[in-house]
């Protein structure tokens, strides 16, 4: 049996990367998104990812002055978390942090990996007045501002254990734990 030098065989997973989704995290599927959701006593963490084609119906660098603004705008639609997610009011929560990573739509994004599938990462940190007992959040801004997204797979990790939870249009509560 042959086995491959250790550089050949690293040259063929980039190259594999290039060609089809390559991530360690969740599956780039188009039309979902993944939620990873932290509930710690005082605050919650949701971490978004989603093909960039959901946001503009592709996943290349915007070309045109259309499409430039197209990019803009989603952007700044991604960064309004509060109107994306709405937590029960009962647990005083408020957007504290945003952070986006969109390597092909921001300004001054490297040019490296300018080709092939695409994903936007958003961090959102609510901190809230109580988190305890949580057990669904509405996302239905997040379908409304993005209307290409279909659904939303998520893990849960909060003091009572690890959940797994869906939610697909035209439900908008992505509930856990039931
Ligand atoms: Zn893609």
């Amino acid at each position: 049996m042959q086995t491959l030098p250790r550089s050949r065989f690293l040259l063929a997973a980039t190259m594999a990367c290039f060609a089809a989704p390559c991530q360690a995290g969740p599956p780039h599927v188009h039309g979902q998104a993944t939620l990873d959701v932290v509930i710690e006593p005082r605050s919650l963490t949701l971490r978004l990812a989603m093909p960039q084609d959901s946001l503009l119906g592709h996943e290349r660098r915007p070309l045109t002055a259309a499409e430039q603004q197209a990019a803009a705008a989603v952007l700044q639609q991604l960064r309004d978390g509060a109107r994306l997610f709405t937590l029960p009011a009962d647990r005083g929560c408020k957007l504290a942090g945003v952070e986006i990573e969109a390597p092909r739509l921001q300004p001054g994004a490297a040019a490296a990996g300018a080709s092939g599938h695409a994903d936007v990462d958003a961090t959102y940190r609510f901190d809230c007045a109580r988190t305890d007992g949580l057990r669904s959040v509405d996302v239905g801004g997040l379908f409304d501002a993005f209307t290409r997204l279909q659904q939303l797979r998520a893990q849960v990790a909060s003091a009572d254990g690890q959940h797994q939870a869906r939610v697909k249009r035209p439900a908008r509560a992505l509930a856990w734990g039931r």
